[in-house]
């Protein structure tokens, strides 16, 4: 077995903990691999484990990953995970399966208009700056309901939730703390009848607090692929 093989089956385990500890099942929580920095290789190695969700922070660096995987194209779903530029808006909407950092509404316009005919609607979660980090991206809460109505109207997206990316917390506590304040947001859009069925929280440290809050999809790079150079 690879060494990326068996940090997956440990992550999966972590997972499995986390949601049988929670009451949750495990099949409520959504694994995204996020293989920013490294090659296709390793993204191979992955796949070839069973991995099937990507996640890549740096557009082109995922768009060369993309072609140069083209083989395992429709096994795959790519979601760009990584701050979003209006001049990079086209090339993700040509090329990925999923957003998780839509904070604008001229960037999600731009992504629906974007979005070529032949692909299916392209799937976007609203970033939530959640704990109010002074340098982060990401809508305040207050305003996540406002951009959350406008982007689900735009015909070529699919609103599927919200994302964040809170500071590196003290500890299980106080992580768990923040992700629940973003699980409150999550079900405060759903009553508001927005249907939203992802909420993309947690990474490779924090992972277990998030399955805690009632994560359903966590974002975990260096406990499978290794530290990054
Ligand atoms: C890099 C990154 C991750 C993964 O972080 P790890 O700590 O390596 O698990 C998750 N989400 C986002 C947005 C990232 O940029």
């Amino acid at each position: 077995m690879t060494t990326i093989a068996r940090k997956l089956q440990d992550v999966r385990a972590r997972i499995a903990t986390a949601c049988q500890l929670a009451g949750r099942g495990v099949e409520d929580v959504t694994l995204l691999a996020v293989s920013k920095t490294f090659g296709a290789a390793d993204v191979r190695q992955a796949a070839e484990a069973g991995q099937r969700a990507f996640g890549e922070n740096y557009v082109q660096e995922g768009v060369e990953k993309i072609a140069a995987l083209a083989d395992l194209r429709a096994a795959l779903a790519w979601h760009c995970i990584g701050p979003l530029q209006s001049n990079k808006t086209r090339l993700v909407a040509e090329h990925f399966d999923w957003v998780h950092t839509v904070d604008r509404l001229k960037i999600a316009e731009r992504l629906s208009a974007q979005r070529p005919e032949g692909l299916a609607s392209l799937n976007v979660c609203i970033q939530v700056n959640i704990d109010g980090g002074a340098s982060k991206s990401g809508v305040a809460p207050a305003e996540a309901l406002a951009l959350a109505r406008a982007v689900a109207a735009l015909p070529r997206l699919r609103l599927r939730g919200l994302m964040t990316i809170p500071e590196p917390a003290p500890d299980f506590g106080a992580a768990r703390a923040v992700h629940a304040s973003a699980r409150a947001l999550f079900e405060q859009l759903n009553a508001a009848g927005l249907g939203l069925d992802t909420l993309s929280m947690g990474m490779s440290a924090d992972l277990e607090a998030a399955v805690a809050a009632g994560s359903t999809m966590v974002r975990v790079g260096s406990a499978i692929f290794g530290a990054r150079g």
